[in-house]
């Protein structure tokens, strides 16, 4: 049918002109191939194919993917099935950003693909419920908003001074019935009180209860409870340090 001529013209392409490339006195592992679309699954068989006809590095990117959640889930579909099989060596997340906003969502969700899959670690990243009736407000989602864009923002930092920092887990959980098996299964992990609950936030340290913050501080607290859990566990020769 015309969609496998087509991805059969691209492959060929791109595997003509590196061999070209080749002949003219390229390294071949200088060589990256890219050969992006913009469906799902064409990209998924296009990528296959290539991977089974040739050994060059393979640039993995699903182009006009989108904008917004449409652009995130469709790259990661695509992304995900390939590289869980082994398939891609560098990958871009083509989104089209909402007037005004940064590029560097890109590089994030990239981040975060990457990270969620188990293939690389960048920067801590945070679990969090959904919520549901026993939450009361919205502090949860601040709190894990406010804990996300902290240790995002001390990673750079902390990529030099603590290396290892970015394999921690950290866990903001609604409500303390459900919340402390969650947050025990984290590095740092915080029940916020839900509904009904006592206004107390139990906070657990690799799977021990530690402390129990109270009151308006508690963002603060937990933050700082953060960093020097970093400053002990990462500090540079301590854990995972060069
Ligand atoms: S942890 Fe608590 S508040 Fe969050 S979704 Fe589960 S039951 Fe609801």
């Amino acid at each position: 049918d015309a969609g496998r001529v087509m991805r059969e013209a691209l492959i060929l392409s791109a595997l003509e002109s590196a061999q070209r490339a080749v002949e003219l006195g390229l390294p071949a592992e200088k060589i990256i191939l890219s050969a992006k679309v913009s469906g799902v699954q064409e990209l998924v068989a296009v990528y296959r194919d290539l991977s089974r006809r040739s050994d060059f590095a393979l640039h993995l990117g699903l182009t006009e993917a989108g904008i917004g959640s449409k652009g995130i889930v469709a790259s990661s579909a695509a992304l995900g099935v390939l590289l869980q099989e082994g398939i891609g060596d560098t990958i871009r997340i083509s989104l089209t950003p909402e007037p005004g906003a940064s590029r560097t969502q890109e590089v994030i969700v990239a981040q975060e693909l990457l990270q969620t899959m188990g293939l690389r670690a960048f920067t801590p990243m945070v679990t969090a419920c959904p919520g549901c009736g026993r939450t009361t407000s919205e502090f949860f989602q601040e709190l894990a908003q406010v804990v996300q864009g902290h240790v995002r923002a001390k990673m750079p930092e902390w990529k030099i001074s603590h290396p290892g920092a970015e394999n921690m887990t950290l866990a903001v959980m609604g409500c303390v019935v459900n919340g402390p098996g969650e947050s025990r299964h984290a590095n740092i992990g915080i029940s916020l009180p839900g509904t009904g609950e006592a206004p107390a936030a139990p906070v657990f340290v690799d799977g021990e209860r530690s402390v129990t913050l109270r009151g308006a501080g508690i963002a603060t607290e937990f933050i700082a409870l953060i960093d020097a859990y970093v400053e002990k566990k990462y500090a540079r020769g301590i854990a995972g340090g060069a």
